[in-house]
């Protein structure tokens, strides 16, 4: 069989004409000759699969260098590396996602008729193993905190991002500024992390988890970093509100894993979101309107890799006062064998009295 012209090869591979013309400029697909008088392109029959391997990809929406690559690849390695693109998609779609909402929430917010305030207590322990706590832990009257600090300078490297968030104790909040005033806030955590990680003996190594949550009078705003997590009480039921930014939960979410097997994975504290040198720091942030006799929990993964989540459940129903219910969760980690530091934050929405 000849050559096909470029009209011809365009309708057969569902590529267009420019594309084509484009695609031979960058060098993904070369035609076969040109016509030295003419200049027309010509291409052979074999060249549609190389084609269709650009074509699909680009449906996706794959940058045209990533599928340059991918053309060099065997089929079994091509497969991987859009796994892998279509993984991260998928990820920056769902944080989109979560910003949307945040701020559909955040505009169609009424204040209620009611008077709300929080009740709060917070408690971090050692653990049984450790030999120092890399955990902080904070709650006031509108900021509740938890950072997982790891590497060497950790416990420094945690206390910083918290203590960098203090300021939303005091600072008052423009209507209207809630996001720009969460997403400064997380900014200059980050800052002060990447201080202590500068000085670290081993710099670049020292790193946070960072989970808090801002009381605003009428709601909860929730900034997010890593694999701390947030537990919602609500009428008996327990769910957790924030997603672990970890290697294997986001092997879960690609369906590469099962569940029950990330539990106990050897890499399943590896966070793929962090505060610290070269990590990524995109927080998850979200808005949860306050609703009385809603109980939430803030806690370090000491707590909720070795306390099963019907425990915790049972611990956050039965106990009345917050400072019993992280007492009482502390000692469940503990008598779990207490392997890692844990840290827990308990917050009440409660009537206030006038
Ligand atoms: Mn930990």
């Amino acid at each position: 069989m000849g050559l096909l012209t470029i009209g011809a090869f365009a309708k057969a591979s569902r590529l267009s004409p420019k594309a084509l013309r484009l695609y031979d400029e960058l060098g993904l697909l070369a035609p076969a000759r040109v016509d030295p008088v003419t200049g027309y392109r010509l291409y052979a029959p074999e060249q549609l699969d190389q084609a269709r391997l650009v074509a699909w990809p680009r449906r996706l929406g794959m940058p045209l260098v990533r599928i340059q690559h991918v053309c060099t690849l065997d089929a079994g390695l091509a497969a991987q590396e859009i796994r892998a693109f279509w993984a991260q998609v998928e990820a920056d779609t769902a944080a989109r996602r979560d910003l949307a909402a945040f701020l559909i929430d955040h505009l169609s917010w009424k204040d209620p008729a009611m008077n709300l305030g929080i009740r709060y207590a917070a408690l971090s322990d050692t653990g049984l193993i450790r030999e120092s706590n890399q955990d902080t832990a904070y709650a006031g009257s509108r900021l509740l905190a938890v950072a997982d600090g790891y590497g060497n300078g950790g416990a420094p490297a945690s206390a910083a991002a918290v203590d960098a968030l203090k300021h939303l104790e005091i600072d008052s909040i423009p209507a209207g500024s809630l996001l720009n005033v969460l997403e400064d806030a997380v900014d200059q955590a980050k800052q002060a992390v990447h201080g202590i990680a500068g000085t670290a003996a081993s710099p670049g190594k020292a790193g946070t988890t960072l989970t808090a949550m801002l009381w605003t009078g009428s709601q909860l705003a929730l900034v997010h970093i890593g694999d701390s997590r947030v537990y919602l009480l609500r009428d008996g039921e327990l769910f957790q509100i924030t997603h672990d930014h970890t290697m294997v939960q986001s092997m879960v979410d690609e369906g590469r894993l099962a569940p029950e097997e990330a539990a106990s994975h050897p890499q399943r504290s590896l966070l793929i979101r962090a505060l610290g040198q070269g990590a990524d720091a995109t927080p998850e942030m979200r808005l949860h309107d306050a609703r009385r006799e809603d109980r939430y929990l803030l806690c370090s993964d000491g707590l909720s890799t070795v306390a099963p989540t019907e425990d915790i459940r049972r611990v956050l129903s039965e106990t009345r006062e917050p400072e019993q219910a992280v007492r009482e969760l502390i000692a469940l980690a503990n008598d779990s064998g207490g392997p890692d530091n844990v840290s827990c934050v308990v917050a009440d929405v409660v009537e206030l009295r006038q």
